[in-house]
């Protein structure tokens, strides 16, 4: 997926550090589409959020039903660099090709994390074999300095770990919680974990205080620490927490991610992670001339053009 409203590649977004406030703050996600009848609300980079922990964007897309599988998800060949891209499905199935020769779908419980480093392109569609239906969550997370330039590569994790705690099972896509640790490569302090909340309940969900979180919610309604979150909205926790307090009174869907405060100053525009807006132009330069990323082996369409670039 990438970015597809005008406005967001327009912006050069200057990306900051955490913060320590004890109190949840709610962001309210802004409404975008994907395809023809997918939509997308996109959860971050907010105005006044722009990073939790190393996470940096997040797009939760869908649900959606349809019968033309380009109405759903068909998103051409396109550059990403400085970031991986996470998938994490609810519903559905999405195929992923990238630069590097891998071919994949994903389905729910399954993870792909695609670590572009020093540049990489992908194309993402639903597979002609489909359920009709599609539904998820994807985030790119920013790599720091040291890992910023790797070799790009992409990890499919077949299954992640699961762990019941109380009665609720929490699934870990990112870093390590509740005791056990999901085996895809990422690259700072983080973590990321989802449950499907049943009923009516209250849990104390513990955190780990170094870092910071966000809590998403996919469907129902949760009160998280007594303020409501919904669809379309994000509770920023800040960091020093222990525990989040977690409520529902319907069956629901959350998704909990953070890291240590990225601590570095990042630049994002188009499909770009960078550290200054020369970088940017280079890379963007790079995808309009052909230079630089490899081509998306399979997909039956057209690569995606980069807008320009009016930041100096
Ligand atoms: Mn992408």
């Amino acid at each position: 997926m990438t970015k597809i409203d005008v406005h967001d590649k327009e912006e050069l977004q200057k990306c900051g550090q955490g913060d320590t406030s004890e109190h949840i703050t709610i962001y309210e996600g802004s409404h975008k589409t994907l395809g023809a009848a997918t939509t997308i609300r996109r959860l971050l980079p907010r105005r006044h959020r722009r990073m939790v922990g190393p996470w940096c964007f997040l797009d939760h897309f869908g649900p959606v039903a349809f019968e033309d599988r380009q109405q759903a998800m068909w998103v051409g060949p396109h550059p990403h660099i400085g970031l991986q891209t996470v998938t994490w499905l609810l519903e559905g199935e999405v195929l992923h090709r990238d630069s590097v020769g891998s071919v994949q779908v994903i389905r729910p419980g399954q993870l792909n994390v695609m670590t572009s480093g020093k540049g990489i392109s992908h194309s993402e569609e639903t597979p002609e074999e489909n359920s009709g239906h599609m539904h998820g969550l994807q985030f790119w997370v920013a790599l720091p300095e040291e890992s910023r330039n790797v070799e790009p590569h992409f990890e499919h994790v077949p299954q992640v770990p699961s762990v019941n705690v109380d009665g609720i099972t929490f699934n870990v896509f990112a870093g390590s919680a509740f005791g056990v640790t999901c085996p895809a490569k990422y690259y700072s302090p983080i973590v990321g974990f989802d449950a499907h909340l049943v009923g009516s309940e209250t849990a104390d969900v513990p955190l780990n205080s170094a870092f910071e979180h966000a809590v998403v919610v996919t469907s129902g309604e949760v009160q998280v620490d007594g303020e409501t979150v919904s669809p379309g909205f994000m509770g920023y926790l800040g960091t020093n927490r222990e525990s989040v307090c977690i409520e529902h009174s319907e069956d629901a869907h959350i998704a909990i991610v953070g890291g240590e405060p990225f601590g570095e100053e990042i630049y994002m525009w188009w499909n770009f992670v960078a550290r200054n807006a020369a970088e940017i132009r280079e890379a963007r330069d790079d995808w309009a001339a052909g230079r630089r990323f490899p081509d998306v082996q399979g997909f039956e369409g057209k690569r995606l053009e980069v807008p320009e670039f009016a930041f100096s």
